[in-house]
């Protein structure tokens, strides 16, 4: 059976047409757009799209703090409460104080009264803003992550969940580069919580997946390991994702980061995929999860990397060889252009694969 597509049409409820980066506000790139694309051309190669499953809120809490995750839900009502939309005229929620470690010192978190300093305890950038239906969209996220977890337990060999906004930049406790609630998680802890054992995340977007890696660097049941463009050469998320994170305590040797350099191809993207295939392989892993950002491709704007579509393809078929149950998150990517075709690669790759 060739992969199916889980999707929600809520996605599209998330619309924060901008964000402040580097005091500029600029266009978003992570539009509704993106997925429609995406699921208009797996439709169209023949595959099944299965509708996301709504589900009570447990996962949430299994995965983020609660804390966050109710600021999430009341941030933008705060927001508009507190008179932002109409002064200064901002109508979406922006952080603009940090309290980071060096600003606090030896005093505790007091969790500020104004929303845009209560924003910044919860933020780690400035250009991920909450809207109106950011809460509802990531909320569909999940679901779509969810399902296609379900799908996997069930017994379907594997599944891909066409959602957004994207999830691997966000933490226990925070948000940013785009992503509110951490659909990959999601679906790494539902597959756990079947009891199918240990699961290995393999992150294929651009950027190195911070929020992720901070969920799981203390637990040995779910393996996280990345291959991305060097944080140390500039590139978002710029704190972590070096090669010497490797998990601590029960999680140590369970991470495993494959920096490379700005301007790779194939050989060395690809070179990568095999290390963190070999890394799950080696773990005896019983379950994999894809974090499938497509924007190391040559198209994409956000990327130095030049991968091509065969590169997205062969990198489906290293992911098959590991013949587990597989399911896909859709992560970054941007060039409207291709994304649908960088997809289907990938899946079509994956699908060649495992005989489907
Ligand atoms: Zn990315």
């Amino acid at each position: 059976m060739k992969t199916p597509v889980v999707y929600s049409p809520d996605h599209a409820l998330h619309d924060a047409d901008t964000g402040t980066w580097v005091g500029v506000t600029i266009p978003s790139e992570e539009v509704p757009a993106r997925i429609e694309t995406i699921v208009a051309t797996l439709r169209a190669s023949g595959r099944e799209v299965v509708p996301a499953v709504s589900h009570d809120d447990s996962i949430l809490t299994a995965i983020h703090d609660s804390d966050f995750v109710e600021y999430l839900r009341d941030a933008y009502a705060q927001w508009v409460a507190w008179g932002y939309v109409d002064d200064p005229g901002q109508p979406q929620v922006t952080a603009y104080a940090f309290p980071t470690n060096r600003v606090l010192g030896p005093h505790p978190l007091r969790l500020p009264t104004s929303p845009g300093a209560l924003a910044g305890v919860y933020a780690m950038d400035t250009m991920t803003q909450i809207g109106k239906g950011t809460f509802a969209g990531a909320r569909a996220a999940v679901d779509a992550a969810q399902t296609a977890a379900d799908l996997v337990i069930a017994g379907s060999p594997s599944a891909y969940a066409a959602c957004r906004p994207p999830g691997h930049h966000a933490g226990a406790g925070f948000f940013g580069g785009s992503c509110y609630l951490n659909n990959a998680a999601v679906a790494a802890q539902t597959i756990c919580d079947a009891g199918l054992g240990r699961v290995a995340i393999i992150d294929l977007d651009a950027h190195h997946g911070n929020g992720t890696q901070q969920i799981f660097y203390e637990r040995s049941d779910v393996l996280y390991g990345s291959v991305h463009v060097d944080p140390a050469r500039g590139w978002f998320p710029h704190f972590v994702g070096h090669a010497d994170e490797i998990g601590s305590g029960d999680g140590q040797g369970a991470n495993l980061n494959v920096p490379i350099e700005p301007g790779e191809g194939d050989e060395a993207w690809l070179g990568g995929v095999d290390t963190l295939v070999e890394f799950a392989q080696s773990a005896g892993v019983t379950g994999v999860v894809v974090s499938l950002g497509v924007d190391a491709a040559i198209s994409d704007p956000e990327s130095p990397l030049q991968i091509t579509e065969a590169g997205f393809a062969k990198a489906g078929e290293r992911v098959a060889s590991l013949a587990l149950p597989t399911v896909f998150i859709q992560e970054g990517g941007y060039d409207l252009a291709t994304l649908g075709a960088l997809v289907r690669a990938t899946l079509d790759g994956f699908d060649d694969g495992r005989g489907f």
